[in-house]
């Protein structure tokens, strides 16, 4: 039987290694492949069986000197961040009408909180030192957009006629735009 899409196993042959994984989530992760600087390591229900019906993951975030995760939402999770090593400017936008910016410098130690849903954002300011964060989600399949990829890398492209009269650019931005190159930042 299937729950939330993943598939409950056989009680009886349920054991511990379900609910087990050597994520290696003590060691830095590489940000220098990533245009952004950073590198998302999220253990949700697909890494962690166990996981499943629990509405809970986990992520170990790390940034580059001057790295940035970038604007992005989940539509499944409120997250709860917090910081291990290095400094933090994060924020996250309110929904229409307000889009009101609630915008923080982390320092070691301290949480934030991103509701669910919402446009945020973390970017470590500090050009020699590298930046980590661990973060829970209320969701055991949280779901991440990335707001340029998805709105500039989507595959087939959306219309530059309407990403023009959107972003009131001209379409030779939205074209120049359209063919970056958009990676995700999360392996
Ligand atoms: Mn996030």
């Amino acid at each position: 039987m299937k729950v939330n899409g993943f598939v409950c196993k056989d009680p009886m042959a349920v054991n511990a290694d379900d609910f087990f994984k050597a994520a290696n989530l003590d060691k830095p992760m590489d940000t220098t492949k990533s245009k952004v600087g950073s590198n998302v390591t999220l253990i949700n229900v697909m890494q962690l069986p166990g996981l499943n019906t629990l509405g809970i993951s986990l992520a170990r975030i790390d940034y580059a000197p001057l790295g940035q995760n970038p604007p992005h939402t989940h539509p499944r999770a409120t997250e709860i961040l917090t910081v291990l090593e290095g400094t933090l400017y994060v924020g996250f936008v309110t929904s229409n009408p307000d889009n009101k910016l609630f915008a923080k410098v982390l320092n070691k130690g301290d949480v934030f909180v991103f509701p669910q849903g919402l446009i945020h954002f973390q970017f470590n300011p500090i050009y020699d030192k590298p930046a980590v964060a661990l973060a829970a989600l209320s969701s055991q399949n949280p779901g991440a957009i990335t707001i340029a990829n998805a709105v500039f890398g989507s595959k087939p492209p959306i219309s530059d006629d309407v990403l023009a009269k959107a972003f009131q650019v001209q379409k030779g931005t939205i074209d120049w735009l359209q063919a970056q190159f958009w990676e995700n930042n999360h392996n």
